[in-house]
C-alpha cells in the first residue's frame, strides 16, 4: 500500500517543440510536420516518466496549445481556431511578472469543441506500459469566452452554457473511453475567482460560486463510480514560472471548493508561507462522502515553478504533516501544478524548457520516493 501521486499533467515543451509550433504559425511547416514534433515529445514524456517511476503518466500536454485551450485552437496564436470564436477575448490571467494570456472571444453559436482530449489519450495508450491520466479544462474557465457583458445575438447565455457543458461531459466521457484511468479537470481559474484584479474585470464579479455550481451541472452527470476517478485541480497559475493568485486568501477557495462532487483533487500547497493552515482548512472542508464518493487530497508537495528539486525528505515531512489534519485513506501527493501549462513557455527561472524538463523528472521522482517514505512512517506507526 502506498499513498497514491499523481501529476496535474503538463511538462515544459522541448525548445525543438516550440519553435515546431512557432513556424507552424508562420506558414513554414505543415501541420503533419508539427504533429511529428509533438508526437516526438509526448513519446518521450511519457518513457521518462515511466522511467522515474510515475504510477500514471500523461504526453506532458505536448499535442496542446495549453491546457485551456485545446478544445478550440490548435496554436496559442490562434492558428486552428473553432468556429463561432475571434480571439480577442477576455484576459485570462494577468501574472505577477506583468505578463497576461489572452482567451478567445464567442461571437455566436453554437459552440462547439474541434478538438476533445481523447485524442490524446488513444495516441498516448499506443505508447505507453503504464497506465495514462488526461487533463481537461473545467468549464467555468471556457465560460469567459463569453462576453462578461450582455448577450450575443441569436445564441443566448443559457444556450451557451448548455452547449458547454455538453462539450465539457463528451470530453470526459471520451476520454474514459479511451482508456484514461484518470480524468483531472484544470480550476485554476477558482483562485483567481477573487482577485478583484481592476485591469481583468470578471475577477472582481464574485464569480466562485457560479463557476461551482456549473461545474457541478457536468460532474453531476457522472455516477460515483465515475467520480471516483474524476479529479480537480487547483493551483494560483504556473506559466512562464509565475503566478496569478497566491496572494488571494487560500480559504476564501477552499471554504468552497469542495462543494465540488469531484472523488480527488489536486491541490497546490507546496508553495504556499502556511502550509499547516492549508492542511487545516483541507481536513475542515473536504468530505467523506461527496454524493456518494470520499474526496481524495492529493497535498502539492513540489514546486514547478522552481528549479530548486525537493528532497524526498522534504515531500516526506509535508505528506507526515498534512496526516494530523488529512485522514491518512484520503491523502495523497501531486505537484503543486503542471510543469509548463502553456506551450509557449521558456522555464525563465530555470534557464531553458529543456533543462526545466530534466529538473521536472527530479522533482517528481522526489515526490514518487518521499511519499513512499511517507507510507512507510505512518503505516509503522499506526
Ligand atoms: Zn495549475
Amino acid at each position: 500500500m502506498s499513498i497514491p501521486t499523481e501529476l496535474v499533467g503538463s511538462l515544459p515543451r522541448p525548445m525543438a517543440l516550440q519553435e515546431a509550433y512557432a513556424d507552424y504559425d508562420e506558414d513554414k511547416i505543415t501541420w503533419e510536420q508539427l504533429q511529428e514534433q509533438q508526437d516526438k515529445a509526448a513519446e518521450d514524456s511519457i518513457h521518462r516518466l515511466e522511467q522515474v517511476g510515475e504510477p500514471i503518466v500523461t504526453d506532458g500536454e505536448q499535442r496542446e496549445s495549453s491546457f485551456a485551450t485545446y478544445p478550440i485552437t490548435d496554436t496559442l496564436a490562434g492558428t486552428g481556431l473553432a468556429d463561432n470564436l475571434a480571439g480577442d477575448g477576455q484576459y485570462f490571467a494577468i501574472f505577477d511578472d506583468g505578463h497576461h494570456r489572452q482567451l478567445p472571444r464567442l461571437t455566436g453559436g453554437p459552440f462547439r469543441y474541434k478538438t476533445f482530449a481523447s485524442e490524446f489519450v488513444e495516441k498516448n495508450r499506443a505508447v505507453a506500459s503504464h497506465p495514462v491520466k488526461q487533463a481537461v479544462i473545467a468549464p467555468s474557465m471556457l465560460m469567459l469566452l463569453h462576453p462578461l457583458e450582455g448577450e450575443l445575438p441569436g445564441y443566448s447565455r443559457e444556450e451557451f452554457l448548455s452547449d458547454l457543458c455538453d462539450e465539457c461531459e463528451k470530453d470526459i466521457r471520451q476520454a474514459f473511453d479511451a482508456g484514461a484511468v484518470r480524468v483531472s479537470i484544470d480550476f485554476t481559474e477558482g483562485r483567481l475567482a477573487n482577485k478583484n484584479d481592476s485591469r481583468n474585470p470578471w475577477t472582481g464579479r464574485d464569480m466562485l460560486q457560479d463557476f461551482i455550481d456549473l461545474n457541478n451541472r457536468v460532474i453531476d452527470r457522472f455516477s460515483p463510480e465515475e467520480r471516483k476517478n474524476i479529479g480537480i485541480h487547483t493551483c494560483p497559475g504556473g506559466d512562464c514560472d509565475s503566478v496569478h493568485s497566491k496572494e488571494v486568501p487560500y480559504e476564501k477557495l477552499l471554504s468552497k471548493m469542495f462543494q465540488l462532487n469531484a472523488g480527488y483533487f489536486l491541490i497546490q500547497c507546496a508553495s504556499e508561507e502556511d502550509r499547516e493552515s492549508v492542511y487545516k482548512l483541507v481536513g475542515q472542508y473536504s468530505r467523506d462522502d461527496a454524493d456518494g464518493v470520499p474526496q481524495v487530497c492529493f497535498m502539492g508537495v513540489i514546486n514547478p515553478l522552481d528549479p530548486e528539486v525537493e528532497t524526498p525528505e522534504q515531500v516526506r515531512d509535508q505528506l507526515l504533516a498534512a496526516a494530523k489534519y488529512i485522514p491518512v485513506e484520503r491523502l495523497g501527493a501531486t505537484d503543486d501544478c503542471g510543469f509548463s501549462p502553456f506551450s509557449r513557455d521558456v522555464k525563465p527561472k530555470h534557464g531553458s524548457p529543456d533543462f526545466a524538463r530534466d529538473i521536472a523528472m527530479q522533482k517528481i521522482a522526489a515526490r514518487i520516493e518521499g511519499a513512499r517514505m511517507a507510507r512507510e512512517e505512518l503505516g509503522a506507526s499506526a
